[in-house]
């Protein structure tokens, strides 16, 4: 692999074409990452000359584009597997994306696994893709989902999970960063925690693989699973990474072509890993895509990308404590690409309208956390995120935007 470029924000915004646009009038602030990222031009050359030049179905053919559309797709399994450090290939599963892959546990492993009276802990912080999966499974084998308690600053509190773990926890959950206030979970002091009672651990790394390097083999878990259009991917794809053994033990998810060996109406057997789990025609193209996003991510030296957006964070924090009526919302520790906030007396929603209309985008609402939301007495926030295509001044573009809402809402 060559040397990553040193980091310049200014050389990699030109590789982002939507970034150049202006939007009702304005040029463009995207402070909406942790929803999703912008794709850069080799990800959409990517996905453009499969579909000009070898789109072909993958496995299947016995032609040259059908073989050409094949080594590309598993070449993206590859570079997969290096990026995120996996000892083999073949733990690489293609999904729709974290829900799905949270889901394929969640059924595969879950009702396979859990019984009555065992307990499923999943934290306060939570994006609703990693509890109602397993409140799903819980209600169907009788086990329950518990959540972990946070702090007032938007933590997990590690005294109330010990607390929490014994024998009967079979399954911990956690996001590496919350998608609504940016706190960057201790899993290096949580795994070992749940690992220590026998419990199972998943992490859900959604908002984490866009902003720093993943090394599942290191973080000690059982399953990872992200999605792959908040990384410069593309929408529809994502990847769900396992242990072998588990991985190996676990019935397939869905049935159909790809997925077996052998079919037949006395019995049907399936076929080895990655395929076990991935039925019917994947998302060629998004795969792809996938791939040149991680070789992209590969070309830019992430420490000082992640430096520079950090250095973002701790500027808005700045311009935030000197903002008449702006209450911040969680101030974890660690933080990772989220400032989520209230304006004094107006509505989250509101703000964001007026804002967009400034040509400034941030999301609005509960972002799929409402048991978070629901401990914190907020019905939502205003979230800024960031990635390292953002600068000092989008920055200042948005507490600009945010003094012509007050003049307007106040
Ligand atoms: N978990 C977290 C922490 C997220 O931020 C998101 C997306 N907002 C998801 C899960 C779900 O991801 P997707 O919609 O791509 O499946």
């Amino acid at each position: 692999m060559a040397e990553p470029k040193k980091f310049n924000c200014e050389a990699i915004r030109a590789d982002f074409p939507i970034l150049k646009q202006t939007v009702n009038g304005h040029p463009l602030v995207y402070l909406d990452n942790a929803a999703t990222t912008q794709k850069p031009n080799a990800v959409i050359d990517a996905i453009s000359h499969y579909y000009r030049s070898y789109n072909s179905n993958v496995h299947r053919g016995a032609h040259a584009l059908a073989d050409q559309a094949t080594e590309a797709f598993e070449a993206s399994r590859t570079s997969m597997a290096q990026f995120i450090n996996s000892p083999k290939r073949e733990h690489i599963i293609w999904t729709r994306g974290t829900t799905e892959g949270m889901n394929i546990i969640a059924r595969a492993w879950g009702e396979a696994n859990l019984k009555a009276g065992d307990k499923i802990l999943v934290s306060h912080l939570e994006h609703h893709a990693n509890i109602v999966p397993w409140q799903m499974v819980a209600k169907k084998v009788g086990a329950t989902v518990e959540p972990i308690a946070i702090t007032p600053e938007g933590e997990i509190d590690i005294a109330a999970f010990k607390a929490q773990l014994d024998s009967s926890v079979k399954c911990v959950s956690f996001g590496q960063v919350s998608n609504a206030l940016g706190t960057v979970h201790p899993l290096d002091e949580l795994i070992p925690l749940a690992k220590a009672v026998g419990s199972l651990v998943i992490v859900d790394g959604a908002q984490a693989v866009g902003h720093f390097e993943i090394d599942v083999q290191a973080l000690g878990c059982d399953f990872y699973v992200f999605s792959g259009h908040k990384m410069f991917g593309p929408t529809g794809v994502g990847v769900l990474w396992g242990k072998e053994a588990l991985l190996e033990s676990m019935p397939p998810f869905l049935g159909g072509g790809e997925m077996i060996e052998t079919v037949s109406f006395s019995g049907t057997t399936f076929n080895v890993l990655p395929y076990k789990f991935e039925a019917g025609t994947p998302d060629i193209a998004g795969v792809i895509g996938l791939g040149a996003a991680v070789s992209y991510l590969n070309s830019i030296d992430r420490k000082a990308a992640y430096e520079h957006e950090h250095a973002l964070l701790e500027y808005t924090w700045e311009k935030a404590a000197n903002f008449d009526g702006l209450i911040r919302v969680g101030q974890p520790k660690v933080c990772a690409g989220v400032f989520s906030f209230l304006l004094e007396g107006t509505h989250p929603s509101d703000v964001g309208m007026i804002i967009d209309q400034q040509g400034v985008a941030v999301r609005t609402g509960h972002h799929c956390t409402q048991p978070l939301m629901s401990e914190f007495g907020l019905p939502g926030t205003v979230r800024a995120s960031f990635s390292f295509y953002n600068t000092k001044d989008d920055v200042d573009r948005l507490f600009g935007a945010l003094n012509k809402a007050k003049t307007f809402l106040l």
